[in-house]
């Protein structure tokens, strides 16, 4: 079983059972948007990292088999201790999770004492239990702006999404750690300019929840492409825009996965990735044939140390408070 999309048979058969075996396991099968289109086809529930989150930890089935990245996994966890997380491949990783190690973020707040730490939804368990309140694309701005002004603020690690809430609170003692990810440089300031020329009619979708968008929302607000033009969109607003928007053409600058979610919800409109080449490796580690092993073998399962965990929650729960974190599905 290799190419599930060369053989529909092939694929309604691994479909069907992938869902017999969910069900003998009591699991709840959760998808994030850049996944695999058949991946997302099978799943419950697709959506965003948080939302995806929010779905795990209220769930009652006793097992959580997260189809993402491992740090989505790890979130699901710390929500939902209780339950048995699985991922398809353990390694699936992000290059934004880990451009910043714990022993940096401790150097860094010895630099910064009383410093409150920021941390982007895209970090480890280990990172979130050194952090005071992590937070999406969506509610970053609010989360910044929930701090006293007068303390220094440490943001991590996404330096676009940081320079982005930097600028717009206009705040000097918000420091910025100079992380970034490695589908970014698909979805740069030239690509974005030039696609707005060529296709002059038009609307942009920036989804800003997975770090890959998040320099497309930097450029957006610099005015490299037209403002009115422009829609910065949570995975749900970005499919209900589709739904209500009148444009024929809409560029998207994500992750290329997101473009299987906006098409069927809008077939009449030509969805058009900012960059094709704008797809996460990890992502696409989560193979048909792995979630297979996983459902029937029950692997790879995800441990968060407990008192780690507890440490994370906390700053997990405080996003969840503030703002509106992504409206997901
Ligand atoms: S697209 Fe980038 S930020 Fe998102 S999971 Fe992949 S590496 Fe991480």
């Amino acid at each position: 079983m290799t190419v599930m999309t060369a053989a529909p048979e092939g694929l309604q058969a691994w479909a069907e059972e992938v869902r017999d075996l969910a069900r003998r396991r009591d699991a709840v099968l959760l998808a994030h948007n850049y996944q695999l289109p058949e991946i997302q086809d099978v799943a419950d529930h697709t959506g965003d990292s948080l939302a995806l989150s929010r779905i795990a930890a209220a769930s009652s089935a006793s097992t959580i088999v997260f189809c993402g990245v491992h740090f989505m996994a790890e979130t699901a966890k710390i929500l939902a201790p209780d339950k048995t997380v699985l991922i398809p491949d353990a390694a699936a990783g992000c290059s934004l999770a880990d451009s910043i190690t714990v022993d940096q973020l401790r150097a860094w707040k010895a630099e910064h004492p009383g410093a409150v730490v920021v941390s982007y939804v895209n970090t480890t368990a280990a990172i979130k239990a050194e952090t005071d309140i992590c937070c999406t694309s969506s509610n970053a701005i609010d989360v910044v702006a929930s701090i006293p002004a007068d303390r220094e603020v440490l943001f991590l690690p996404d330096q676009f999404l940081g320079a982005h809430v930097r600028r717009t609170l206009k705040r000097e003692n918000m420091h910025v750690w100079a992380g970034e990810c490695h589908v970014h440089a698909g979805i740069n300031g030239a690509t974005l300019t030039q696609q707005a020329k060529e296709h002059p009619d038009a609307e942009l979708f920036v989804h800003p929840e997975c770090g890959c968008a998040t320099s497309a929302l930097y450029l957006a607000g610099s005015g490299a492409v037209p403002e009115d033009r422009v829609k910065i969109l949570s995975t749900g607003g970005m499919v209900d825009a589709a739904r209500a928007s009148k444009a024929k053409q809409v560029l998207v600058a994500t992750e290329v996965g997101m473009l299987h979610q906006l098409r069927r919800a809008a077939p009449e409109i030509e969805f058009r990735a900012v960059n094709e080449r704008a797809s996460c490796r990890y992502m696409k580690m989560i193979t048909p044939e792995k979630l297979l092993r996983a459902l029937r073998e029950g692997r790879d399962e995800v441990h968060v140390d407990p008192e780690l965990a507890a440490r994370g929650r906390a700053a997990v729960q405080r996003m969840i408070e503030i703002g509106q974190p992504g409206s997901g599905e």
